[in-house]
């Protein structure tokens, strides 16, 4: 079963927006077992949208198309479905009613052209957005699908959640089972992890089971996926697999899930040892406090923190002695150390992390090139600081320095 992704909307085109709807439906359609044969991105034209989904209904199963259902001159898919099926525009009650207490309740008043926000083509069925005012449309014909979405990214993932993939999932799928489980490593590269560390899994990976491996800032998530005709079937064939994983890569694992942070892994350890944290950032900015307050509930293990940018900031506010400061520098070990210290003491907490660096793309010497962070921990039994060279990339820098604090913090 092949589908077919159109993403519409002159802004795709003209690089304004990124087209995350075509890769969140690719990666969500992928994992439930529909294959992607192509995307199109096309422009707010009646004639092109036309012919578009005429060509891709005649080649693919599933055709789903994105954005140009507003009710402005430049949204037309509407009118180019609607044409296409040879079918015309009606409203559609239930819509209307939801627009208008939509508007009444925002103190909008509801003018004409806000009708067109509820005319839908007459012979499809409309998928009720209550996340918004355009409704979505599913056609059925000759055992094709074709469903058109709005293009504003949240309602057009609560449509496919809502109807389109059980759908899918009911019409087209049967029986079989498909799942896949993510595990989040961190400190190792990805070519160590695979070659070294986990090696050959071939003896696991036939009979539609499947492992990747995904660099990412965070560090590499492990993609086991499979499929099976029941629940028990696939489980016989993915445990053994995720079992041996597990077993090897066991030092390098931080946990389980598609979007598992490895904030979220230092804040369960932290809560789990009833530990506190406060964060002292000079290259980073403000980078790791934001990372470990993305956590939901992490006000119960950080404190807090001071942005150090300047020397006098570090001097003041961190207790990092001058003369050091001059002798060394404020990227060093030393003042990585003093700063970790600084912040623990100064908050109160029972740990500081730190970071100081050249974040380049500028600046940098022979001894100090850019990219080279110093990051610090401080606890009452330990402090150590790691340093590390990184590249001329300032904010892949950040994004790289952050990771290193969560990982050193986590262990
Ligand atoms: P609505 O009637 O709710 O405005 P619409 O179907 O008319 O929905 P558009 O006007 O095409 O949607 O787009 C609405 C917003 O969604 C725009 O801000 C646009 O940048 C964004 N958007 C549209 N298509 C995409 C896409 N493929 N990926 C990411 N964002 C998108
Ligand atoms: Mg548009």
């Amino acid at each position: 079963m092949q589908c077919r992704i159109i993403s519409i909307g002159d802004e795709l085109l003209i690089g304004d927006t990124v087209n995350t709807n075509a890769s969140w439906m690719a990666q969500t359609f992928t994992e439930a077992g529909i294959e992607v044969s192509r995307i199109d991105t096309i422009k707010d034209e009646l004639p092109v949208i036309k012919e578009v989904t005429r060509e891709a209904l005649a080649s693919d199963s599933i055709v789903i198309t994105t954005g140009g259902l507003g009710p402005t001159h430049d949204d037309v898919t509407k009118q180019a479905v609607a044409e296409l099926f040879d079918s015309e525009l009606i409203v559609h009650e239930e819509t209307l009613s939801f627009i208008k207490k939509i508007f009444a309740k925002r103190n909008i008043p509801f003018s004409e052209s806000n009708y067109r926000q509820a005319e839908v083509p007459a012979d499809c069925e409309v998928l009720l957005n209550t996340q918004g005012t355009a409704p979505g449309l599913w056609f059925e014909r000759d055992g094709k699908v074709l469903a058109v979405l709005p293009g504003v990214p949240y309602e057009m993932k609560h449509l496919v959640n809502t109807y389109i993939l059980p759908r899918l999932r009911k019409t087209l799928l049967g029986t079989e089972v498909r799942r896949s489980y993510y595990l989040l490593t961190s400190g190792i590269g990805e070519s160590t992890l695979s070659d070294e560390v986990i090696g050959e899994l071939d003896s696991y990976l036939n009979t539609g089971v499947s492992v990747a491996y995904l660099p990412g800032p965070e560090g590499t998530r492990i993609r086991i996926r499979g499929r099976a005709p029941s629940e028990s079937a696939l489980e016989e064939r993915l445990q053994p697999l995720i079992g041996h994983i597990r077993e090897k890569a066991g030092a390098y694992i931080v946990g389980e899930g598609k979007d598992l942070r490895l904030a979220e892994a230092v804040g369960t350890v932290l809560l789990q040892e009833q530990l506190t944290i406060a964060v002292a950032e000079s290259c980073t900015g403000g980078s790791v406090a934001d990372a470990l307050t993305d956590i939901p509930g992490s006000s119960r293990y950080v404190k807090g923190g001071v942005i150090a940018y300047d020397n006098e900031v570090k001097i003041a506010q961190l207790e990092v002695n001058e003369d050091v400061l001059k002798e060394v520098g404020a990227v060093s070990k030393q003042v990585a150390l003093q700063m970790a210290r600084g912040i623990a003491r100064r908050l109160g907490t029972d740990i500081g992390v730190s970071t100081t660096g050249i974040a380049g793309p500028g600046g940098g010497t022979k001894a100090k090139p850019v990219g080279l962070v110093w990051i610090g921990f401080w606890n009452k039994d330990q402090h150590f600081a790691l340093r590390a060279q990184f590249t001329k990339d300032r904010l892949a820098n950040k994004k790289r320095t952050t990771a290193v604090v969560m990982e050193m913090t986590r262990r």
